[in-house]
């Protein structure tokens, strides 16, 4: 990360309201300044009345448990995410892991996180396991073992327990789709921030795999992504923010929050070719079958 001292960090304004309520199927509250309570509140007021809250570690998949708990509007998924598995198996001190979490690592401190991980998973409000996947791009040879064991025992955990599985996929497209195949996909699979080109969204639609797009989507650069929103069959788009990161054109690198979903869908809309309403009543119904709520 570079400290550019130019950055805005003004939060984007409100964006007109959908009249079609929707829901961010993939945000971190965890990370977004403000209180739960503001950030719900605001996103209701455009028409994102719902919003499936992501853990990251065993600290985060606990409060997603607990936030879900206090608030029926929002649904939480629990896992260990693909960095995360290896800095635990590594030792990392300065891994996501918060509060200066310190273990000695190895195999054994993995399957205890895992064990943790189980255990929340089988909560009622808990409706998914995610972001559980591969990630080439930030984890090194060195941690893979670790990234491809934790997402395999995410998906046993997703299948046992009957929850969607949320997969966290950046560069790794065949691998996942590999492992996927080779464990056999739970009923429900939602590709988050879906990254892939239009080849693989007909590879996911043939599986019944969700696409969720996120802001990423609006890029000028991202006609790929757009090609492959195009193929993607409309019962199995669904909208996110992954706030507080990916935030849409044209308020790239400003905080993102869940209120700015109609930004991305007004512009998936726009390259799908459909009108707002119809693809948020078709994104709304998606992600409710897609988290069974
Ligand atoms: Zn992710
Ligand atoms: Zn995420």
């Amino acid at each position: 990360m570079s400290s550019d001292r130019s950055k805005d960090v003004t939060p984007p304004p409100l964006p007109a309201p959908l009249a079609v309520p929707v829901a961010d199927s993939h945000t971190h509250l965890d990370m977004q300044s403000g209180t739960v309570e503001e950030g719900l509140a605001k996103a209701a007021s455009v028409g994102v009345t719902t919003v499936v809250q992501v853990g990251c570690d065993v600290n985060g998949s606990r409060w997603a448990a607990d936030t879900a708990a206090a608030h029926p509007n929002v649904h939480a998924t629990v896992a260990l995410h693909p960095n995360e598995a290896p800095r635990i198996v590594l030792g990392d001190p300065d891994g996501w892991s918060r509060q200066g979490e310190r273990s000695a690592g190895g195999d054994a401190a993995l399957d205890e996180a895992l064990a943790e991980i189980d255990r929340l998973a089988a909560l009622p409000h808990v409706k998914g396991v995610g972001e559980t996947g591969l990630d080439h791009f930030r984890t090194g040879p060195e941690g893979i073992a670790a990234q491809e064991r934790s997402f395999r025992a995410h998906i046993e955990i997703a299948k046992r327990h009957g929850k969607a599985l949320v997969i966290h996929d950046r560069d790794a497209h065949a691998d996942v789709l590999r492992i996927l195949k080779e464990e056999g996909a739970p009923e429900r699979t939602v590709f988050h921030c879906y990254s892939g080109d239009a080849e693989m969204a007909r590879i996911c639609a043939e599986n019944g795999y969700f696409m969720s797009f996120a802001g990423n989507v609006t890029f000028k650069n991202a006609q790929p992504l757009r090609d492959a929103l195009v193929a993607a069959p409309r019962e199995l788009v669904l909208v996110e923010t992954d706030a507080p990161f990916l935030t849409p054109a044209p308020y790239r690198g400003r905080p993102n929050a869940p209120y700015l979903v109609p930004v991305t869908l007004r512009a998936m809309a726009a390259v799908k070719g459909l009108d707002e309403d119809t693809l948020a009543a078709a994104i709304s119904a998606n992600t409710a079958r897609a988290f069974d709520y």
